[in-house]
């Protein structure tokens, strides 16, 4: 493995018999609200526009839906990524959780998965209702769609690993950006709600032979979409990845990069949309 020191413990005479343990998928979902087929066809019926946001190039906007309302990051001009958080719109400190949505429906979300909020909120803040890359699943490198894996390009990492180098449109910098002027909170007050993201597009996975997060080119083409829809009133925000298609790297210019569009539907479910109440748990933690 790179970087890694040679194995210096013995190997146990039963070593074989505890690697093919079989393994038990940490969440049974079974009990987990799923997204009724129901919802999935009301978010895609009766859509009307209200709402259009382009995201520039290395840049980041943000984007306002009401619960019950249609998010749609489209892909135009060229193959392009995208870094998108989510708040609720009247409590910043609800936001989205990727790690507990991977923990709860894998390294990668499609349609029917939910994307939650973060601890103690922990509900459903908007679900995937329609993904026109759901026919790619899973490639012969481990690599998939959508992921809840990644972070998101943020120029600590790339000065860490540049020697020193500065570059200010990371993903993480744009959202940054784009929250502070949505919100008028000072750039270091808006940085604190930075969270990690949805990789819109982006194909990523773990390599095999030695578990390294990676990426390659994007199958996203214009006029491929992912469609949420939000169950809670929300703010977003959307980057246009400094790394395009995400195919060579990012932290750069050098990487060709398109705009995302981003509309807001109505539809048949917008009027009457109730949100999920906020978790049960009466966090008294024992004491
Ligand atoms: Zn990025």
């Amino acid at each position: 493995m790179p970087n890694r020191r040679p194995k210096e413990s013995p190997l146990p005479v039963d070593a074989a018999a505890r690697r093919a343990i079989a393994p038990v998928v940490c969440y049974p979902v079974a009990t987990l609200p799923g997204l009724p087929d129901a919802v999935i066809a009301g978010a895609r019926s009766g859509l009307i526009l209200r709402d259009s946001v382009t995201i520039p190039p290395r840049q980041a906007r943000c984007f306002r839906a009401r619960a019950g309302q249609v998010i749609r990051i489209r892909s135009v001009e060229g193959p392009q990524v995208g870094d998108l958080n989510l708040w609720h719109a009247h409590d910043l400190s609800e936001r989205f959780f990727s790690g507990k949505t991977r923990a709860l429906h894998g390294t990668h979300v499609t349609t029917g998965d939910r994307l939650w909020s973060s601890l103690p909120h922990l509900r459903p803040m908007a679900s995937v209702v329609a993904d026109s890359l759901d026919w790619y699943g899973i490639d012969d490198f481990g690599g998939a769609v959508h992921d809840v894996i990644g972070t998101r390009c943020d120029p600590y990492t790339h000065c860490l690993l540049s020697d020193g180098g500065q570059y200010h449109q990371c993903c993480h910098s744009n959202l940054t950006r784009a929250l502070a002027a949505e919100t008028g909170l000072s750039l270091s007050d808006a940085e604190r709600h930075i969270h990690d993201v949805l990789n819109v597009f982006m194909c990523t996975g773990f390599t095999r032979d030695t578990g390294q997060y990676f990426m390659k080119a994007s199958p996203v083409r214009p006029g491929d979409h992912l469609d949420i829809l939000a169950e809670i009133d929300l703010v977003g925000a959307l980057s246009a990845c400094p790394g395009g298609d995400c195919g060579s790297e990012h932290s750069s210019d050098s990487a060709p990069c398109f705009p995302l569009l981003v509309e807001v539907f109505d539809c048949d479910l917008t009027r009457s949309w109730a949100p999920a109440p906020i978790n049960g748990y009466d966090r008294s933690h024992g004491a």
